[in-house]
This record gives structure tokens, sequence and C-alpha cells, in this order.
């Protein structure tokens, strides 16, 4: 299946059938301090820095993510936002926060944020397949906001059902296909039978990290649960590979749309091309690109955080230039709390009773006539 990577050492060996089996990735997964330090070769002064950092901020990465890293690179995307890196403990900007988004305060019952009046998430979990470096939740790595038990589920079933403004529910965490998968179904189940909520959303990045994860019986769980929506999150093309392909294929064959939602993140994914690749090759496995994210002001991730106007020129280079359906809105989440604002380049130069002038993607500029239509005051 996947090709071995350099760091052999490290990955226990397996048959092909152990390889593919999600269990056998999860209980093998590279974590702890001297995987860490024999798989950056680290030196004995260099081994407290690391020792505080993944107290700090813990690491695990399945083998198959692992087996996707280029060990020449140093700065290889798929090793970066895999392997701690003590930029986390020692690099911060001004205004970066645990919580920038204020999620703690938003939240009715431990666990679900209601930030928006239609639509809440629940954070089923704190445990994810492959801890992101860049993760916006990382905070909840080591403090979990809300356990997934029963209890703690059935307080957000509550709150959602006395609350009729609530028509969808995003399960996100951590990641909700790391959880039990008979109390997934349940939870699931309950939030579809309150009668105003209409739509289910599950926020995961397993066909990323573990794609053998999407198996058929897991797949036929959520689809007794549609309209039900996925959002994955790839960040870079080399994370489409045939594994993650057969997964969303997997997903979208019975029934479920499959989107995704991508982090801007610098010397990662932070150029047109890259994201340029990385868009087309979604739209050809069918996967939407659904959101870009600049990366949020959260501690333990400034190292990752571009320019915001990066994101812009991006999306600018990008428009024309591929299709619409590769295309996400580009999103920066307030600090606060605000909620989401879409940040777009603007084509349109200048409106007003006569004439719109417009520049085109390519620069050029075009005028339209009536811009007021049918309203215009005669
Ligand atoms: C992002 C987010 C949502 C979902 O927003 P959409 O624009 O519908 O994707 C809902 N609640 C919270 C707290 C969020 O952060
Ligand atoms: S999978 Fe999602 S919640 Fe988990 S570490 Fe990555 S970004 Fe964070």
């Amino acid at each position: 299946m996947y090709q071995p990577c350099l760091a052999t050492e490290i990955i226990p060996s397996a048959t092909p059938d152990e390889e593919s089996d999600w269990r056998w990735q999860f209980s093998n997964r590279i974590k702890g301090l001297s995987a860490l330090s024999k798989l950056l070769r680290l030196t004995p002064s260099e081994t407290g820095l690391y020792r505080d950092l993944i107290s700090e901020y813990r690491y695990a990465v399945t083998p198959y993510y692992l087996s996707l890293i280029d060990w020449s690179d140093p700065n290889d995307p798929i090793r970066r936002q895999c392997i701690p890196d003590p930029r986390e403990i020692t690099f911060s900007l001004p205004g970066s926060e645990k919580d920038p988004l204020a999620e703690q305060i938003h939240m009715p019952v431990p666990g679900l944020i209601h930030r928006y009046p239609d639509r809440v998430l629940a954070m089923v979990t704190n445990t994810c397949a492959t801890y992101c470096r860049h993760c916006n939740r990382k905070r909840t790595w080591k403090n979990p906001e809300a356990g997934n038990t029963r209890d703690a589920l059935g307080h957000m079933v509550d709150y959602v059902a006395s609350n009729s403004h609530i028509r969808e529910v995003i399960v996100s965490g951590g990641d909700p296909l790391t959880m039990n998968p008979g109390l997934l179904d349940e939870f699931l189940g309950s939030m579809e039978a309150i009668p105003h909520v209409e739509v289910l959303r599950i926020g995961t990045r397993i066909p990323v990290v573990l794609p053998m994860r999407i198996t058929d019986d897991l797949c036929q769980m959520l689809a007794r649960h549609r309209p039900l929506w996925v959002n994955t999150h790839f960040n870079h093309p080399r994370e489409i590979t045939p594994e993650s392909t057969k997964a969303c294929e997997r997903l979208l064959k019975v029934g479920i749309p499959v989107s995704n939602q991508t982090v801007l993140l610098k010397g990662i994914n932070d150029s047109p091309e890259v994201m340029r690749a990385l868009f087309c090759g979604l739209e050809k496995i069918m996967v939407r690109p659904y959101y870009l994210f600049h990366c949020d002001a959260v501690k333990g991730t400034d190292h990752f955080r571009t320019d915001i106007r990066k994101g812009i020129e991006i999306m600018e280079r990008l428009w024309g230039e591929i299709g619409g359906l590769c295309i996400p809105n580009f999103v920066v989440d307030l600090p606060t709390g605000g909620g989401k604002a879409p940040m777009m380049p603007s084509y349109l130069l200048n409106i007003d009773r006569d004439e719109a002038v417009f520049r085109t993607y390519e620069g050029k500029i075009v005028r339209y006539s009536c811009p007021g239509g049918a309203d215009t005051p005669p």
C-alpha cells in the first residue's frame, strides 16, 4: 500500500493487511519523547526542550500520515503539520491567545458552542488520530472542555432540544470519528430526533490522517443520519493519496457530500501554485473546497500565521484561473467570537447611477450601464 518512509525504525513492521486496518494504525501511532528523539535525532541538550513542548502540546501521528513525509526536506509540508516544533512554545506574536475566538464564553453547556443563532458546534471529544500542530483548539488537548461521556453529550442534546432556533448541529472536537461508533451513532440519532434540527454536519480530519477508518460499516452508520454533511481538512495536495481519495469516495457513495476546510499555513500552502494544485485536486476527487481559513491567533501556532493580505492575494490569483467549484471562501474567524468574516478581492471599482466599473480577472476595465436595473428611479 503506502510507500515506506525513511523513519522505518520508528514505524513497527506490519503486513499489508495490518497497514490497511485502522485499528492497527490507531494503536501504533507514533508518540512520546523517545520516538520523537529517534525521529529527529535529538541531542541530549535538545531533549529537554522537546519534553517541555510535548508536555504542553501532545503529539501523535498515524504511521500512514507519517509515511507521507519526505524526510530529506526539513520543511516538508506534511512534516510541519504533524511533527512538534519548538516554536510552539518559544515563538509568539502580540495578540495571540489560547482561545482567541472566545469559544469558552459562548458555551451554554460544557463543550457546546452557540455563536450563531441557527447552528451550534458540539465538541464531542478531544481525541484526534493525528494532532495538527496548527490546531486552533490545541488548548483542549490537555484540558478537555467536555468529556465524550454519555452524560456530557446528553446535556448538549437537552440544550439543543430546548432551543428551537437551532436547525443545524456541527459535530466537531477533537475528531468525532475517533469516538466509539456506537456512542456517536446514538448522539447523531438523538440530535436528529429533535424536530427543529434539520441538518447534521461532521468536522473530521480522519479521511486525511487515518483514511482506512472510513469503512463501509462506518459509512452505513453515518448514512442513516442524512441529511449529514462531512467537512474534512486537506491542507496540501500531497495529502490527496489513493487512500484519502478512497475514503472520500466511500462517503460520497453513501450520499454524504464531502467539503473541505483548509487553513492557510506559512511555508506549507501559502502560494497560489500549491493552492491551485490543492483545490483542483480536491475537485477531481469530488471534494468541494468550502473555506480557506486565515490561521487564527492561537497561542502555539503563531509561526504558521501569514499576513492576512496573503490569502487575498492568493484568491485574486486563482479567481478566473480555475473554476468556481474549486474556489473556497477565504475567511478570518474574528477574535472575541465575532464569527467568520469573508475576505475577497474586489472586482467592482466604482458604481453610481449610470454605470458600474469592473476590472476583469485579467485586469481589463469593463463598464456596465444602468447598474440599478429596473430599480433605477425614472
Ligand atoms: C465556524 C463555526 C460554525 C459554522 O459556520 P459555517 O459558516 O456555517 O460553516 C458554527 N459555530 C461555530 C462556533 C463556528 O466556529
Ligand atoms: S484534527 Fe482538527 S481538532 Fe484534531 S488536531 Fe487537527 S485541526 Fe485540531
